[in-house]
């Protein structure tokens, strides 16, 4: 019996196991890729599965001379063939790596739910398609990346022609988190790549396997050595430290902890190094009496309850109105108590576990806060029992609180677990400052039938993006980010790539 079939003891576990012997790193060594080679080191450390806490692989940690290696063999590679390679050539191979990861896609999705314990479900429909769907779209979408040019006046008459020529920032550190890992990670590396630039990536300690895999994919397909150096390890004195504070390094890409945004930000002053930053979010839905009632509550529950919770994007902040709040609390708790909380491999699996135990404690000591705070319960609050091997997981129930003050610490930080705070409000205008009054800014949800309203209220969010009667619908050609301790700039498109491209103006006199 092989330790995954402890571990999904279920009907679908014969899949799983095949699948997982086909990946080559389970129960082995997941290593760093430097300048073409997969390197190890005498640093491991050991990767755990939050569904029963079982050890699923050991990770090779990248010291700094191997960080080093990894920003030297992406130098040389700026200047090599990548740099010489005509576009058309480079949109093929991150065609090819997207085919590379589809070729694969059960193992990428086997080692996404041995890291996350996320659904069979959302890796299989969410994180892995989307992994691949981000180097299809930013390899044809640089095909079109245009620039300036203007004619200038010249004292002389003569004028003068201004273009600008796109180049690529250089070698770019992308720096990932751990709820969406392949997803998030690619979010940066294609249209990194596609805009000709060189990359060093560090996945997060907690799920570096989807991304190792993905440097095989790489490999396979010919993405020139050094191009993407992968290295593993964690952020304080360790790989993320050592990265963001490489002179060799010209930009950091970031998607994680507002706290771990302002330290790297630090780091990469001495540098005066780009910085692009995707944080945290503590955001509000508001829901309007005209709203269509059941559309509403499953969209909140939804956007509350998705991937336990752990998406930057998830609601943590519901404000109804007063007028059907008790009707709107009490349908919420029903769909919270409908979740299945289990095993990821079972098909009525709604949710897993968070990501770790030591999240698990934080998310917690927040429910725990709650309490002390006054809250009201409504459902959840506490760790599941399972009477198996999950109870050594990372598991805590969705849970739904009422009745605090915006002073509340859990209505003004950031859980990252399957939690909301529902608060009742009388008008519009105190919907939106209820809405507004926070330290972070990165999406809204409004539920409204009401045409103007609608309007009225999005464009009055303090946020990067505001959805109306939907959640977490995406177009990867719009402007994605925060505003706030949410983040800095905007990816998506072509903000994505102008990031990730360095403009050269160039000036002819005619
Ligand atoms: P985190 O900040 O703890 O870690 C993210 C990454 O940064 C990891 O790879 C980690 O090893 C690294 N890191 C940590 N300290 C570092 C340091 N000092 N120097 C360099 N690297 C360092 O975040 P997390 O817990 O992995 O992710 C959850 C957070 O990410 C939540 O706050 C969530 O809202 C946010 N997030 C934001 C978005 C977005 O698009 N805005 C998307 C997903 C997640």
């Amino acid at each position: 019996m092989t330790r995954f079939s402890k571990v999904y003891p279920n009907r679908e576990i014969r899949e799983l196991i095949t699948m997982n012997e086909q990946v080559p790193h389970f129960g082995g060594i997941l290593k760093n890729y430097v300048g073409g080679k997969f390197v190890s080191s005498d640093m491991l450390f050991n990767n755990i599965n939050p569904v029963d806490g079982s050890v699923i692989n050991q990770v090779a940690e990248a010291d700094a001379g191997i960080v080093d290696q990894a920003v030297k063999a992406a130098r040389k590679a700026l200047h090599g063939e990548w740099a010489s390679m005509p576009l058309a050539k480079r949109c093929q191979l991150l065609h090819k790596v997207a085919d590379g990861i589809e070729a694969r896609f059960e193992e990428f999705v086997a080692a996404e739910m041995a890291d996350t314990g996320k659904s069979f479900f959302q890796a299989r429909t969410i994180d892995i398609p989307r992994g691949a769907a981000n180097f299809r779209a930013f390899a044809d979408m640089v095909k079109s990346q245009s620039t300036e040019c203007f004619h200038t006046d010249t004292p002389d008459g003569s004028g003068a022609l201004n273009y600008a020529v796109n180049k690529p920032l250089g070698v770019v550190a992308v720096i990932a988190p751990w709820n969406l890992p392949l997803l998030l990670m690619t979010w940066k590396l294609a249209p990194a790549m596609a805009a000709g630039n060189v990359i060093v990536a560090k996945p997060s300690e907690e799920t570096p396997a989807t991304a190792t895999l993905l440097a095989e994919v790489m490999h396979e397909a010919g993405i020139p050595a050094g191009v993407f150096n992968l290295v593993h390890g964690f952020g304080h004195k360790s790989a993320g430290e050592f990265l963001t504070t490489h002179e060799g390094v010209d930009a950091v890409t970031f998607t994680g902890e507002s706290s771990t945004g302002s330290a790297i930000m630090r780091a990469a002053a001495d540098g005066v190094k780009g910085l692009s930053f995707e944080l945290g979010g503590k955001n509000a839905a508001i829901v309007f009496e005209d709203c269509d009632f059941e559309e509403a509550v499953n969209g909140t529950a939804r956007s509350v309850f998705t991937n336990g919770g752990q998406v930057c994007m998830c609601t943590e902040r519901v404000y109804v109105h007063r007028s059907i709040f008790d009707k709107f609390v009490s349908a919420m708790k029903a769909k919270a108590e409908q979740i299945n909380i289990g095993w990821p491999l079972d098909e009525d699996t709604d949710m897993g576990p968070v990501i770790s135990h030591k999240h698990r404690d934080k998310v917690l000591s927040y429910y725990q806060s709650a309490v002390e705070e006054g809250a009201n319960v409504i459902t959840g609050g506490k760790v599941p029992v399972f009477g198996d091997a999950r109870d050594n997981g990372a598991f805590v129930q969705p849970t739904i609180f009422t009745g605090l003050t915006e002073q509340a610490k859990i209505v003004q930080q950031e859980v990252f677990g399957p939690v909301c705070h529902i608060a009742p409000f009388d008008d519009e205008e105190q919907a939106i400052a209820m809405a507004n009054d926070s330290k972070y800014g990165l999406c809204a949800t409004v539920w409204t039938t009401n045409l103007p309203r609608a309007h009225r209220v999005a464009g009055q969010m303090e946020v990067g993006i505001c959805w109306v009667n939907s959640w977490y619908l995406r177009d990867l050609r719009t402007p994605f980010g925060g505003v706030k301790l949410s983040g800095v700039g905007r990816e998506g498109g072509v903000h994505s790539l102008s990031f990730y491209s360095e403009p050269t103006n160039i000036c002819i006199k005619l």
